[in-house]
């Protein structure tokens, strides 16, 4: 199988490589699962002082991304497609959007600084702006991190056990929370793991998950399950396991 390929343009690229070598993600790479290229725009700058920002036009606090380094980088590259750039404007990155990238053959991101990045880079050059969510960052290369690791792990062999991603939260066709864990020992400082998950019996088992993920997300997530109303099967086993 080939590997997945990921290109990220980022004016900071030992931020992205050191983050990029631990771990999973470095074992990927290693494996030849994953082929990151992680490019500098500063290399396509063609001042003396490898410039890659300007002041805004028509005024204001801080420095611009300009467009030339970009589009000579990208061209220059060929990035795997789609390319986005990052920007707290974005469509909201999710697990949905992170299933469809590990299904394809990779994707790219431009990682912005100060300001931001000049229009005309996601108008003309990418194929879409991403936010990892309503907050701002200093600089897309965190948010970059966050894309990579969530496509990344759904993608086979770089999780060590191939099911484990499909049973996590907003997994699946009904995108539920996903249940609370627990392990040894089975009483700790006077508080139990649920007897029913020391119980062997592997039905009940998974009747208790089920309603804990759907009472989990009901409790904290109800958008998550508005498109998808209950069926008199959650609601019997809502009843059968209460809350304690
Ligand atoms: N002036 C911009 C605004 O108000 O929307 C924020 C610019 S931010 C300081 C610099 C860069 O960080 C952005 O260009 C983007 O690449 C990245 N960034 C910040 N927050 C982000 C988020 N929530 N999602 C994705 N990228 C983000």
């Amino acid at each position: 199988m080939s590997p997945i390929r990921i290109d990220v343009y980022s004016v900071f690229p030992e931020y992205l490589e050191g983050a990029l070598s631990a771990s999973l993600l470095g074992k990927a790479r290693t494996h030849g699962v994953l082929d990151v290229r992680i490019h500098d725009p500063r290399d396509w700058s063609t001042d003396a002082h490898r410039s890659v920002d300007d002041a805004p036009f028509g005024g204001g606090a801080g420095m611009v991304m300009t467009p030339e380094p970009l589009f000579a980088a990208v061209e220059a590259t060929e990035p795997v497609r789609p390319l986005f750039v990052l920007s707290p404007s974005g469509q909201r990155f999710d697990q949905a959007l992170a299933t469809s990238l590990a299904d394809g053959p990779g994707f790219s991101l431009i990682c912005g600084r100060y300001e931001g990045v000049d229009q005309r880079v996601a108008d003309h050059l990418c194929d879409g702006e991403l936010s990892i969510g309503d907050y701002v960052l200093a600089g897309g290369e965190a948010a970059a991190l966050v894309v990579v690791e969530a496509v990344a792990r759904l993608v086979p062999g770089v999780v060590g056990n191939d099911e484990s991603p499909e049973h996590e939260s907003f997994s699946g066709a009904a995108r539920l929370l996903e249940e609370p864990q627990y392990t040894r020992p089975a009483e700790f400082r006077g508080w139990s793991a649920p007897e029913v998950l020391r119980s062997g019996d592997h039905a009940r088992i998974d009747r208790w998950r089920r309603a804990q993920a759907l009472r989990r997300t009901l409790d904290r997530r109800p958008d998550l399950l508005s498109e998808d109303a209950l069926t008199s099967e959650d609601q019997d086993l809502l009843d059968e396991f209460p809350p304690q």
